[in-house]
């Protein structure tokens, strides 16, 4: 296997997607590849602390490099779901998007009480998806003892939106 150092390097740029002016950060290029993936996931539970039992992620891409980290640590791995995927009993959160909102949603009886839970996702643009997806473990009885995300998008005020908490993040865009 070869050690990746530039892992920035595999993800790509998409101008003016999903919409005129944004600029989409595409990681499928890092997923794809099997030295670029292992180094994301070596650099993701670098950030894990010990004490952690249990891995969420965010759907969708959050379930990728969540469910890969919880293998890695031998732990656990709790899916947040977009509304209307999960059998009952759920309880959801509505959180704002820049247009209009979202309902995430995680099934009863998934997180033990006062389990100590790392919360994953790809991206951290604005931080609305992770405060959303955090503040919902919590409600369930989860301590989110951290958040961790392949890619933090400097500038957006996802820092600021998750203030108070842990944040750590492998790599930083500008
Ligand atoms: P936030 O709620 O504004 O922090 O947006 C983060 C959520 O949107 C995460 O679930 C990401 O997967 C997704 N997201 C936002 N911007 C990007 C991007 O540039 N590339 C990939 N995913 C993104």
């Amino acid at each position: 296997r070869t050690r990746v150092e530039d892992l920035a390097s595999y993800i790509r740029d998409v101008p003016d997607y999903p919409r005129d002016g944004i600029v989409f950060k595409d990681i499928t290029g890092l997923l794809v590849d099997p030295d670029a993936l292992t180094e994301a996931v070596d650099r993701l539970a670098a950030l894990v602390p010990d004490d952690v039992e249990l891995i969420s992620g965010m759907e969708a891409r959050g379930f990728i490099v969540g469910a890969a980290l919880a293998f890695r640590l031998g732990l656990g791995f709790v899916p947040v779901r977009k509304a209307g995927k999960l059998p009952p009993p759920v309880r959801s959160a509505t959180y704002g998007l820049e247009y209009g909102e979202a309902t995430i949603e995680i099934r009863e009886g998934t997180v033990p009480a006062g389990a100590r839970v790392m919360l994953v996702d790809d991206v951290l643009a604005t931080g609305g998806t992770a405060a959303a997806g955090a503040q919902l473990l919590e409600e369930l009885g989860a301590e989110v003892v951290g958040l961790a995300f392949l890619l933090e998008l400097d500038g957006l005020g996802g820092r600021e939106r998750l203030a108070g908490r842990s944040v750590s993040t492998v790599l930083l865009a500008g």
